[in-house]
């Protein structure tokens, strides 16, 4: 007899879903964290006395979307979350509003008019190879793009890039473009063809034509050409990131038990099924393990994966981000809006100015504004960080005599960047009741978003298997 129904390895919010959820279907669950604090990249701490999060953050898909699922389903409290608002690009001019369709798209002015045109109509011919089912998976962003664009249209499509997957234009496939932008679906919900969005003897007529996946598809992209919102259902939640955390944790049963300050050094097998945990503090049997660390990771922690799998293993690809955040002794008129916004020239951050959604999160007449940067990785990050800096202060030139707190986050934001050629596990895994959650085994979506749909997809890999 095991001493746990069920192992949770890693306390990040996907390990924590995974705990809470399972709980829910009446397992008796530990949770092993190798650090002193739980939560993972889904966190806020104190510096200083600004409430900072791990990276600015913009939680999309809450209409409809994996969280929202498990929201309705498993929690018992849920975090209050305000609207996201738009997001801007900045240039020496101020800000622009980033057009969420064609019709903004052609008002674009940070674009030359040339540009715009030429890009729309590449937009609209992804749109269509993709509704007549084209894969745009593996098709790169530069070689779809047309020839001609200005130096400002590239280096703003390779910040788009950065932002949506990691990597740049080379790397990032068209068809992430058209989900992250929020353009194209990657997923509908399951009551999606219950819903009277489409009138019944239409269904019927479509049925004939097209399978009910290509259909589902095709009407959700053409009618996001015209009437793309981008912003609609992403929020940032009160009270700053730790609320996700927290609505979790105040959600889980009795049968949770989590041990911090705990690193999972081996997972014991027997004749290809789990048997436990080896960790720094001692040994623990499991019937079934739930690995959430990465997954690059898991060939050091168990032998006998198989070669194959090892190697589709080594193809994952991650990046590496910096988020510095700046405490100001005032609230900065440049910084007065509620949003995001991204600056592209000469290199590419993603900003929020959070104190604005919460004045909480900053003392009394102070902002707090956190700048993302993905790392260089071809120089000295000491090097790279003073550049960030720079770029900063370029952007905002009258910031540095108001910056009274900085902090550094070096983190990997995603456990696996969507790039053109980048692998993704799958929830099972060759060992027999070994199981994987976190966003290196979903390419759905970002972030806590992609936990979510990693959640989702464990909970129907062990529904499948008969164990809930
Ligand atoms: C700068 C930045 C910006 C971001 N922006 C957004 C955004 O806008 N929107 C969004 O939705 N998401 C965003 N994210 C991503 C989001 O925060 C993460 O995707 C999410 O928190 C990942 O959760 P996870 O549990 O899968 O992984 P993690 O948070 O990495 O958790 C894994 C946990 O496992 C533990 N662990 C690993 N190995 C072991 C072991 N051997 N034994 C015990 N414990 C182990 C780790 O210590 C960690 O706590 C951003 C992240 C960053 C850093």
């Amino acid at each position: 007899m095991s001493d746990h129904e069920v192992i949770v390895i890693g306390g990040g919010i996907s390990g924590l879903m995974s705990a809470m959820t399972l709980s829910k279907h009446e397992k008796e669950v530990l949770v092993l964290e190798k650090s002193s604090r739980i939560g993972g990249n889904c966190n806020s701490y104190d510096v200083e006395g600004f409430q900072v999060d791990t990276g600015v953050h913009a939680i999309s898909h809450l209409l409809v979307g994996p969280m929202r699922r498990i929201m309705d389903l498993y929690f018992d409290y849920v975090p209050v979350f305000m609207d996201l608002g738009p997001y801007y690009i900045r240039t020496h001019r101020g800000l622009t509003k980033v057009p969420s369709n064609l019709r903004e798209f052609a008002f674009f002015d940070v674009l030359p008019k040339k540009d715009r045109i030429l890009l729309s109509q590449t937009i609209t011919i992804a749109f269509t190879q993709s509704t007549l089912g084209t894969n745009l998976k593996n098709q790169s962003v530069y070689n779809f793009i047309p020839k001609g664009l200005s130096q400002d249209s590239l280096d703003f499509i390779d910040a788009l890039c950065y932002s949506l997957s990691g990597r740049s234009m080379k790397e990032t496939s068209v068809h992430r473009i058209l989900t992250g932008s929020s353009f194209m679906r990657d997923s509908v919900p399951e009551n999606f063809w219950e819903d009277e969005v489409v009138d019944t003897s239409y269904k019927a007529l479509l049925t004939d034509h097209f399978s009910m996946s290509q259909l589902k598809g095709h009407l959700s992209v053409l009618s996001r050409l015209a009437n793309n919102e981008i912003g609609m259902s992403q929020k940032y939640p009160r009270k700053g990131l730790k609320a996700i955390l927290n609505s979790v944790l105040y959600s889980m049963s009795d049968k949770v038990k989590i041990t911090t300050s705990c690193k999972a050094t081996s997972i014991i097998t027997d004749n290809g099924t789990v048997k436990g945990v080896v960790t720094e503090n001692g040994t623990y049997t499991a019937d079934m393990i739930v690995y959430t660390g990465f997954v690059k990771d898991l060939p050091s922690l168990v032998t006998d994966l198989g070669q194959s799998y090892v190697q589709d293993l080594k193809d994952i690809v991650q990046t590496h981000s910096m988020t510095i955040w700046l405490g100001l002794d005032t609230k900065m008129s440049e910084l007065n809006y509620i949003g995001s916004e991204i600056w592209f020239k000469p290199r590419a951050y993603w900003a929020m100015p959070i104190s604005n959604y919460d004045q909480e999160l900053a003392p009394p007449g102070k902002q707090l504004v956190g700048f993302t940067f993905i790392v260089d990785e071809s120089v000295p990050l000491v090097e790279d960080k003073k550049r960030m800096y720079k770029t900063i202060l370029e952007a905002l030139p009258n910031i540095e005599e108001h910056i009274e707190m900085t902090h550094y986050q070096y983190t990997i934001p995603e456990k696996a960047a969507v790039t053109i050629d980048g692998y993704f596990a799958d929830s099972r895994t060759p060992i027999k009741n070994l199981y994987l959650a976190g966003t290196d085994t979903d390419s759905r979506s970002m972030g806590i978003t992609r936990a979510g749909y990693s959640v989702l997809e464990l909970l129907k890999a062990m529904r499948d298997e008969g164990h809930i």
